[in-house]
């Protein structure tokens, strides 16, 4: 049988509004039994069926006469599984029963990474006290310089082990290599590709083939397209619980770590049905601009927001200037909450 080995949906077959679901029925049996891979997203207007496979074969299936069926459109877009042609209803990713999508307004806080257990665990309490949904903390950091703190690895995996016993709240760490990739899966909950990874494709293959969810971050020098393209190439191997994150870019501007590209959250939002977030912390670089950038984020539509606090960030030996002391987490997380309230959104 002539099936696609690396085919992407390349058509779209959309339900007339009265379609039974026989008549959707059938199209994907017809589909299938041709050997086209067929994913069929079930939206609040309409039903819409994603073909995949080869165009020559997809050309031998008298599509546009099957019952029920009111068009079919070819996809124009590179990213096919991602996009919101493909799916239009807004993708919600829930990790025991904690929400981030559509209604759900994700907090995302904790340590930027995690140096030892108490401060840990202090940031875990104060974050889940102010109603975050899942906790952050770095295990394996990403750091520019060689001479810098590089995480804890596996024991900072324990750590975070117990703050999610403690908490309840489920954990997000980042991936660097896939030789850690047993134990990271094992001791996280959401898998975090951090900016600098963001085209590492055989990694983004590997988190595919996981069944956690990933938070994929943009990279600081990445287009809206390329992290698309990024989260098609997990979205292909299977896993399509992903978290997009715009977290700042490279630009001439120098006031601010990165530039915050509000207006990349705007057009993702059009773009995918996956959840958008936003990182105002590794944007801002500097406490004072954590939130009002996270409200900007909120506002513009995100999904949510990652934000990193410490008990004493004058101590920390990763990203202090940009974390927010615990004490003031609270006070934070209400300040957001308002803006994403009146988008319609609650805290999931
Ligand atoms: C982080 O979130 O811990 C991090 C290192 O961020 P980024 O990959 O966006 O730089
Ligand atoms: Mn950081």
């Amino acid at each position: 049988m002539a099936v696609a080995t690396n085919g992407s949906p390349e058509l779209l077959i959309v339900m007339a509004t009265g379609a039974t679901p026989d008549q959707t029925e059938h199209v994907l049996a017809r589909l299938q039994e041709a050997g086209v891979d067929a994913r069929v997203s079930r939206g609040r207007e309409s039903t819409v069926i994603g073909a995949i496979g080869e165009r020559e074969l997809l050309a031998t299936l008298p599509l546009e006469g099957y019952p029920g069926v009111e068009q079919v459109l070819p996809i124009l877009k590179p990213y096919k599984l991602v996009s919101r042609e493909v799916s239009p209803d807004p993708t919600v990713i829930e990790v025991d029963g904690r929400k981030i999508g559509d209604e759900y307004f994700g907090l995302i806080a904790g340590p930027c990474t995690v140096e030892y257990r108490e401060q840990t665990l202090e940031t875990a309490r104060a974050v889940a006290a102010a109603g975050a949904t899942w906790l952050r903390g770095g295990a394996f950091k990403p750091r520019t310089s060689p001479y810098t703190f590089q995480g804890l690895g596996e024991d900072a995996l324990t750590i975070l082990q117990e703050a999610r016993e403690e908490t309840g709240l489920p954990v997000v760490t980042e991936l660097m290599d896939p030789r850690h990739v047993e134990a990271v899966l094992e001791a996280a909950d959401v898998i975090q590709i951090g900016a600098r990874n963001m085209q590492n494709f055989m990694l983004l293959a590997e988190v595919g083939r996981a069944d956690k969810p990933v938070l994929l971050k943009r990279g600081p020098s990445a287009s809206v397209e390329e992290l698309l393209m990024a989260a098609e190439y997990v979205a292909r191997e299977g896993n399509e619980r992903i978290v997009l994150c715009e977290r700042g870019i490279k630009t001439f501007e120098r006031t601010t770590r990165y530039t915050l590209d509000l207006g990349s959250v705007a057009v993702l939002k059009h773009e995918t049905h996956l959840p958008v977030i936003v990182d105002p912390s590794h944007a801002a670089g500097r406490r004072d601009l954590v939130l009002p950038l996270a409200r900007a984020g909120a506002a513009v539509g995100a999904d949510g927001i990652i934000v990193e606090s410490h008990p004493n960030p004058e101590q920390a030996l990763c990203d202090g200037p940009q974390q927010i002391p615990t004490a003031e987490f609270g006070e934070f997380a209400r300040e957001v909450a308002q803006i994403a309230e009146l988008l319609g959104k609650q805290i999931g």
